[in-house]
């Protein structure tokens, strides 16, 4: 399966976006963040420190500032990887930073705007550009899917139902690696196509959303597509490639407020944090080389995107950076964030003949409806020469190809033609037949019109065949066919000029960063002093340049070690507050649930690795559930449902409140003593609230079966109220 097999770094590049209207507002403080992009370095300033303090710099495989075009940056930076995507590597692209910084505007852009167009409208071109300037003897499938994960929970854009639909699960097979279940994929024929699957997910996602700048800082948007081309080999049999690309937009990098907030707000803070800290744990797993485990199961992106990291994947990060001052803490984090990831290894290799191939299947099922096909039109056609009268030999080598193939259409539908006027005429010889009894003429008429229906249908399944014969085959993408490449020579020239040119400036600056490193290096061995003075000179000018290396790393290292320490008080703060949830929980448990109920619930949980998290079990095992739920409870023998000992005891004595509820305990204080409430319940309201000492109780009566019973008994039936219980401290 695999081909090349090498290692090659993660490629990351830094933009910063232009200073917008209000902060040019501001103030004359002007940009923190300075580029050299011939040498591919970010020098950060540090708007707090005094003048004298050194600056940061960071170097990275290309740097694009604010003038930068979205086309350059394809060029230079994604082409390469969309190249290697349509020879079946698998491809990522990752957008990393604070919001508002220009994750979206780079891989989106403006989409009426050819100039502003970002890296997806550009993917999209380049790869049906590239299908149809391909050879003939290539046919090529493309799929695309939408989903975003937003506070853990995968969903899929494509879906029309997508927000009343269930959270997808993440599945692993030991081919391909983890993918999404029941994910929607659409085959897409043309960019106009898959531009439209792009904007019916932009839409899904915007549509779910009340606020959608909120909503899109704190979701991952991922766009897959998955290319397959299948070429002749040299074995003469069709080899299939696979090159999967996806397109991570990711939620704004800044930290949440975690301070402060408590119960179901922590958990939702944690939970949209919790992947991107992941993604953060990772790349800092796998840039220091030494640490065993990578924790890619803690979120559900980066297991998600497990192979772009530190696996069979070609990575491409761009992080981007705001230039305002008061952004400096989070463009210094971006940095390092960045900085960090340089350092993973990847091991692309290129995907043939995978057993999922789809283009294989489809394939298979083009040559088994095209069998089926010829299989009628050859059986019509013998009929017709059968009722022509001439003799018919079968070809034995079955190639019905070409124009042979329209000869057959050609006569099998000719023979339906004849065949319907043949019945025509002797309806009508029947009906003119004067020797004939009504009754029998009736049953010839009954006959002849049955025949002419089994034609009738035989036609329509033959034209059905044929349709869904040439949806299935109009999928595929014959390179140079399908597509008409409108682009003149000059233009394709031009292309292939400017390609070049970025291949060149990358080049270029990938050997100025050599030679820089290599200066260094070697400076001193290049050296020869004709004096002692001289020496004296040149080497306290090193020592000087060292000394200033030396600080900037110490700064580095304070900064490093400030920040771990505010991570780890935040971490020690969420660890405090999950323990006191946890120990409210355990109070509950301990208290109001009776031992064996709790065993019963324990017996039930199970643990489901592919999930990563604990599950219940079902009460009845699935294939007995059917013949289980048709049994009556015991206790509501004699009765329409199940009832309470305290109800029955009510409706014995008569007592006539229609909506009682009956025997909620609920316990005091140190939650020993039960107590039995009587609460009054008004339907329409659905829920009830009573202070109780220093709790107080709210019921919430949501429906549940046992409410859809006709309620002919008394009282509202215990279990549904205790079920939806809260206790909260006064
Ligand atoms: P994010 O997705 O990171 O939250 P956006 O892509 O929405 O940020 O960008 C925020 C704003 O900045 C948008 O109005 C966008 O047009 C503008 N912007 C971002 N990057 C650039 C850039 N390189 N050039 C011009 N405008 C930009
Ligand atoms: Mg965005």
């Amino acid at each position: 399966m695999s081909k090349s097999k090498s290692s090659e770094t993660v490629k990351v590049v830094v933009r910063c976006r232009p200073l917008n209207r209000k902060e040019e507002s501001n103030g004359p403080a002007g940009s923190i963040v300075q580029m050299d992009l011939r040498l591919g370095q970010v020098i950060l300033r540090n708007p707090r420190a005094p003048a004298s303090e050194p600056q940061k710099t960071f170097t990275f495989d290309a740097v694009y500032d604010a003038n930068s075009k979205q086309r350059d940056l394809y060029d230079e930076s994604v082409r390469p990887l969309i190249d290697s995507v349509l020879a079946g590597f698998n491809g990522t692209i990752f957008a990393y930073g604070q919001t508002g910084t220009g994750k979206t505007y780079t891989m989106q852009g403006v989409w009426m705007d050819p100039e502003k167009r970002g890296v997806i409208p550009n993917a999209f071109d380049h790869i049906f550009t590239h299908i149809s300037r391909s050879q003939s003897d290539k046919q090529y499938l493309v799929r695309a899917s939408y989903l975003e994960i937003y506070r853990e929970e995968i969903r899929d854009l494509l879906n029309p139902n997508h927000a009343n639909a269930r959270a997808l699960e993440l599945r692993e097979n030991p081919e391909t690696g983890v993918y999404v279940r029941d994910l929607t994929s659409c085959v897409c024929k043309s960019i106009k196509e898959i531009e439209e699957v792009m904007n019916v997910g932009n839409q899904a996602r915007a549509v779910g959303a009340t606020d959608m700048n909120e909503h899109s800082s704190r979701s991952h948007a991922l766009f897959l597509i998955t290319v397959e081309c299948s070429q002749p080999g040299p074995d003469g049999r069709k080899h299939i490639r696979v090159g999967r690309l996806n397109l991570v937009d990711l939620a704004g990098s800044e930290r949440q407020a975690k301070t402060g907030v408590q119960g179901e707000r922590l958990k939702e803070a944690t939970k949209i944090n919790l992947s991107l800290s992941a993604l953060g744990n990772v790349i800092s797993a796998l840039a220091d080389g030494r640490s065993s485990h990578v924790p890619y199961r803690d979120s559900k992106l980066t297991r998600l995107l497990q192979d772009s990291l530190g696996g069979n994947a070609k990575t491409v990060m761009v992080a981007t950076l705001g230039p305002a001052p008061q952004h400096y803490d989070e463009t210094l984090t971006t940095l390092r964030y960045a900085n960090r990831a340089k350092n993973i290894q990847n091991q692309p290799r290129v995907n043939e003949d995978p057993k999922d191939a789809l283009l294989r299947e489809f394939q298979k099922e083009i040559a088994r409806l095209r069998a089926q096909l010829n299989h009628r039109k050859w059986r019509n056609k013998q009929k017709k020469e059968q009722v022509d009268g001439e003799g018919w030999e079968r070809d034995e080598d079955g190639e019905t190809e070409g124009e042979e193939d329209e000869e057959v259409e050609k006569e099998a539908e000719e023979y339906v033609k004849l065949e319907e006027q043949r019945l025509e005429r002797e309806k009508d010889a029947i009906r003119e037949d004067q020797f004939l009894l009504a009754e029998e003429k009736q049953r010839l008429l009954g006959e002849k019109e049955r025949m002419m229906g089994d034609l009738r249908k035989e036609q329509e399944a033959t034209e059905q065949l044929t349709a869904k014969y040439k949806a299935m085959e109009s999928k595929l993408l014959v390179g140079g066919k399908n597509i008409i490449d409108h682009t003149n020579e000059q233009q394709k020239m031009l292309e292939i000029k400017r390609q070049e040119i970025a291949e060149q400036t990358r080049t270029e600056r990938e050997m100025q960063q050599q030679m820089l490193v290599q200066d260094e290096e070697t400076l001193e061995l290049r050296e020869t002093f004709t004096s002692l003075q001289q020496e004296v000179e040149a080497k306290t000018k090193k020592l000087k340049k060292l000394y200033a290396k030396l600080q900037c790393i110490k700064a580095e290292i304070r900064d490093v070690n400030d920040d771990h320490v505010t991570s780890r008080q935040e971490l020690e703060q969420t660890q405090n507050e999950l323990t006191r949830e946890l120990k409210f929980k355990y109070l509950i448990i301990e208290n109001f649930i009776p031992p064996e109920e709790k065993n019963k619930i324990m017996n039930r949980l199970t643990f489901d690795p592919e999930e990563d998290q604990w599950k219940f079990q079902p009460l009845v095992p699935a294939e007995s559930k059917s013949l289980q739920m048709k049994k009556r409870p015991t206790s509501a023998v004699g009765y329409k449902r199940p009832i309470s000992q305290y109800a029955r005891v009510a409706i014995a004595m008569g007592t006539h409140s229609r909506y009682r509820v009956s025997m909620c305990v609920v316990v005091q204080d140190s939650i020993k003593i039960p107590q039995v409430l009587n609460l009054h319940y008004n339907r329409d309201e659905g829920s009830v609230q009573q202070k109780l000492g220093g709790l107080i109780v709210h019921i919430l009566l949501r429906p549940s079966p046992l409410t859809c019973v006709p309620c002919s008994g008394q009282f509202v039936h215990t279990q549904m109220v205790l079920w939806s219980t809260t206790v909260d401290m006064l």
